[in-house]
């Protein structure tokens, strides 16, 4: 199913993320984590691409598993480090396996990247019209609402989001937020500019005091003091930092829920407790609003 047809009916949609294994011999463990994770019936389920080290390889095979298991997948697809002749044999295997959803993405730019160079994508927006031609495919792209680490400012970023929805994007899912106040001012400079697509806010449940550390350098987000005083109080407990930030991620949700957000997309990390403790945690509400 296309995740646009997905999103239309203005119901609550939960979704959830897993990444690839670094080699082959790891593959059977992603899946049996995906066996897991689809007991909670998440709205779709997506899979990274090539991220944190992760290989790009297994995308269809992770998928297919996702869409045995009764759940529709979405591929992300990266362009900056890519070709033209790559991405088009990914699309085209993505295409025979029937996943219907890529959420198209530029990727990290690798530090000896030659911009003067001749490359056949850099931006998202370029690789949205590659997509467009290889097939009937739904697509996404992400967007920001504490602004891209590399953008001027947030006028800019908005500015350039405009362009790449326009290119063809059917919905957006947001970097990860914990202030969800950040996201409401985002949601609005959307509306101003006219960007009419399904907004997905993105929600990463931190685990451990180290992980929080290191997405929070990567991805420019801020960390409310709230959160802040549970990492000082519970970050040498991993059991209670687990709880806590488990709860903290629901307490998000549930704001978020209140004040009109219906689709959440749940940075699960390839962890099925976590998945079912924030599932549990809503049970009632999305029951509610559904
Ligand atoms: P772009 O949309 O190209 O934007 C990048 C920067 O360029 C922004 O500052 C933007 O304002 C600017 N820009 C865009 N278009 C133009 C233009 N035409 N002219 C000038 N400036 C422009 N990374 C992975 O490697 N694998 C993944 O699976 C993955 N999944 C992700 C999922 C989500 C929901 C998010 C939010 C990020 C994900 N990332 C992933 C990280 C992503 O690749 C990085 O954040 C990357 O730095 C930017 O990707 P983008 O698609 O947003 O790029």
């Amino acid at each position: 199913m296309k995740i646009k047809d997905i999103l239309k009916n203005n119901k609550v949609t939960v979704s959830f993320e897993v990444f690839p294994p670094k080699e082959w011999a790891k593959l059977v463990d992603t899946k049996a984590v995906i066996a897991e994770m689809v007991k909670y019936k998440p709205a779709f389920m997506s899979v990274t691409y090539g991220a944190s080290g992760t290989a790009s390889g297994y995308t269809s095979e992770i998928a297919n598993a996702i869409a045995q298991g009764g759940v529709t997948p979405l591929s992300h697809l990266t362009c900056v480090n890519s070709t033209k002749e790559k991405v088009d044999s990914v699309l085209d295997e993505l295409k025979a396996n029937r996943v219907e959803n890529i959420l198209a993405l530029r990727g990290d730019v690798p530090q000896d990247y030659d911009r003067g160079a001749s490359h056949d994508f850099y931006h998202a927006s370029e690789l949205i019209g590659e997509i467009k031609s290889r097939g009937d495919f739904c697509i996404g792209g992400a967007c920001y609402p504490e602004c891209h680490p590399e953008s001027k400012n947030r006028v800019e970023d908005i500015a350039r989001l405009k362009d790449k929805v326009d290119c063809g994007l059917d919905f957006l899912t947001t970097q990860m937020f914990f202030d969800n106040e950040k996201f409401f001012d985002f949601r609005e400079m959307c509306a101003i500019k006219e960007i009419n697509v399904p907004i997905i806010a993105g929600i990463m449940p931190i685990t451990n005091a180290k992980q929080i550390k290191r997405s929070v350098e990567l991805s420019n987000c801020t960390l409310p003091k709230k959160f802040e005083r549970i990492m000082e109080r519970f970050g040498e407990n991993p059991d209670a930092m687990k709880q806590a930030g488990v709860i903290y991620a629901t307490e998000q949700i549930i704001d978020l829920m209140a004040n009109g957000v219906n689709n959440i997309h749940i940075y699960t990390m390839n962890k099925p407790d976590v998945a079912e403790q924030i599932m549990k945690g809503l049970s009632a509400i999305i029951n509610e609003q559904s």
